[in-house]
């Protein structure tokens, strides 16, 4: 299969999933996800109409941007580095996976250094994971009223990579916790969290579901990679 004719796939899929959860056309969107494949890959599905796409490193997204035309958006969905921020928030539209308090606050200073007002999306660590990114659940609530004052940040939502699982039926109850932390951080006010970024290859129609609005989707349009990406 051509990536032409996986991103057709995959996107009349994500019409489908969002069709049997009563949603609207067009209220998922598909970050189609780069990351180990060359730019002439992403031309090629940039060819076929994908306009979004998304990296887990800042200096190998820097190496393709310039390849790709200007209406491409790229999205950064990998952990993001103190001193990798001037850099993520000068080529990239959203940063998906801010993972802690500190790296919040320094971001804001940053954008607050070059006049911006980025838009981020929060890590959460739904599966209470030890190994892994992003907030826990308790601790997001407890620092959120500091971090919805971060005024030079536009914090547009939440973003999860759940424990891995056999069954995509197996992430839901991830997928599900993520949807209702964003509705009580919503309901105290400080930011309007609109966006979910949650689903991959395996399990984005189950996000949708579950009301994902971006899903990243790397396997399923590129193929299987050849090297384990960092994440
Ligand atoms: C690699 C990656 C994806 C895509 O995963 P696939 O299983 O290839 O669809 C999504 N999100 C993040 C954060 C990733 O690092």
């Amino acid at each position: 299969m051509s990536i032409q004719q996986n991103l057709e796939h995959i996107l009349s899929r994500i019409r489908a999933a969002e069709l049997r959860a009563g949603r609207p056309a067009g209220s998922v969107r598909l970050v189609a996800v780069s990351k180990t494949f060359p730019a002439e890959d992403v031309k090629a599905c940039h060819d076929a109409g994908q306009r979004i796409f998304g990296e887990n490193k800042v200096q190998e997204g820097l190496g393709k941007i310039p390849s790709l035309p200007p209406d491409t958006e790229w999205h950064l969905i990998g952990p993001l580095q103190r001193n990798k921020v001037r850099k993520a928030l000068e080529y990239f539209t959203l940063i998906h996976a801010v993972d802690s308090l500190r790296l919040a606050r320094f971001m804001d200073t940053v954008a607050q250094e070059t006049g911006k007002r980025p838009r981020i999306l929060l890590e959460v660590n739904v599966g209470n994971e030890d190994s892994k990114f992003g907030f826990f659940p308790e601790t997001l609530e407890k620092e959120w009223p500091e971090l919805s004052s971060l005024n030079h940040l536009e914090i547009a939502g939440l973003m999860c990579i759940p424990p891995p699982v056999e069954n995509p039926e197996e992430a839901r109850p991830y997928f599900r916790r993520l949807r209702e932390l964003k509705e009580v951080l919503s309901g105290r006010g400080g930011a309007t969290l609109t966006e979910l970024s949650m689903g991959m290859s395996h399990d984005f129609e189950t996000a949708i579901e579950e009301g994902a609005t971006l899903v990243r989707v790397g396997t399923a349009i590129f193929g299987g990679r050849s090297y384990a990406p960092a994440s």
